[in-house]
């Protein structure tokens, strides 16, 4: 019988420094333009590749919130994997395999946060490792795509701006690290009704993004006040001045909670505050980590989920 191999990926959240809708799409989805940053916060994914089973996938999910088996977003990045891989030349024909995907969820569900995004791009990750790189990095993104749009974003870059509808990617100059509190409402938002709700009075842009636009994200270092001083990294202040998301106004007009929200972390010393993605999620921006814990502490009160991360500078290395 042939071993057993296994890898163990993290899969961070992330959240969105800006999100601007641009329009609508013919085919429904909306091109937006988005500063995407991954943070620390992260899913545990253990992939366990066997030599029997014909090609099976079992996924398992300890959330009451996330299915097992097909109907999780894992399960279908297994599967596109696994066709990629035994239509691709690098490989032999495909041997029989059976894989065991085993999530531990950490990032919060339906949240505004990728955790499902992040948890498919692990896999397509962690699989191919395990097929020794069978598709390659390119293939990977496109695939990735087909899976959701945010899937590609967890496939580039920790700091990254994402064009088109999140899938073309560009890596944007890293920022110093900075800490975030989350704050998780009991409800969850679905990303579909979010976009539906969008009416082209709330998103009348066009055209392609300025660089010039961007600002800090764009060049990412502030230019030092001392001539010939190496420049700094643009710090948690100068992100919060840019923060800025257009759905946000949707969820608010449902759920009025959210400004509540923002309000109460600015109180508590953030920097700045937004609502992530489609939300409900809302973050707050802080220099130290002792600033964020102390903000957390006094939000206890809003009897929401409350989680203290930081951005990182790289990916989180598998575990094989
Ligand atoms: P995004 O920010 O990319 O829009 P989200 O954070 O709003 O994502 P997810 O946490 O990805 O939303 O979950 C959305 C839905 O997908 C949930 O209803 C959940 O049951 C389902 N789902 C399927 N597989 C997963 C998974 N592995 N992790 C999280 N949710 C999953």
């Amino acid at each position: 019988m042939k071993r057993d191999m296994q890898v163990i990926m993290k899969a961070p959240a992330k959240v969105n420094f800006t999100l601007e809708v641009l329009g609508r799409r013919p085919d429904g989805y909306h091109d937006i333009i988005s500063v995407m940053q991954a943070l620390e916060l992260a899913d545990d994914v253990k992939i366990t590749l066997t030599g029997e089973g014909e090609n099976s996938i079992e996924v398992f999910c300890d959330s009451p919130d996330v299915p097992d088996g097909p109907g999780n977003v894992a399960y279908r990045a297994a599967r596109a994997l696994l066709e990629e891989a035994g239509g691709s030349s690098r490989v032999s024909p495909a041997p029989t395999r059976g894989i065991t995907i085993e999530i531990t969820k950490r990032i919060p569900v339906a949240a505004g946060l990728g955790g499902g995004s992040s948890d498919a791009a692990a896999v397509l990750k962690g699989l191919n490792i395990l097929l020794g790189g069978a598709v390659p990095e390119e293939r990977l993104r496109e695939t990735g795509a087909k899976i959701g749009a945010d899937v590609p974003f967890f496939l580039s870059w920790p700091l990254a701006l994402a064009e088109g509808i999140g899938e073309r990617l560009k890596p944007l100059e890293p920022l110093g690290e900075m800490w975030l509190v989350l704050i998780k409402p009991a409800f969850g938002v679905s990303t579909a009704w979010v976009y539906s709700q969008l009416t082209l009075g709330l998103t009348n842009k066009s055209g392609d993004i300025k660089l010039s636009e961007l600002g800090i994200f764009a060049c990412g270092r502030a230019k030092s006040a001392d001539a010939g001083q190496p420049a700094r990294p643009a710090d948690a202040s100068a992100v919060a001045s840019r923060l800025k998301n257009d759905l946000e106004r949707v969820t608010v007009l449902r759920y009025s909670e959210i400004d509540v929200l923002k309000r109460r972390l600015t109180e508590a010393g953030a920097l700045g505050a937004l609502m992530s993605g489609s939300g409900p999620t809302v973050f707050g921006v802080f220099r130290t980590e002792a600033e964020a814990k102390r903000a957390a502490e006094g939000l206890k009160d809003t009897g929401c989920r409350l989680i203290v991360t930081r951005t990182i500078p790289s990916w989180p290395a598998p575990v094989l």
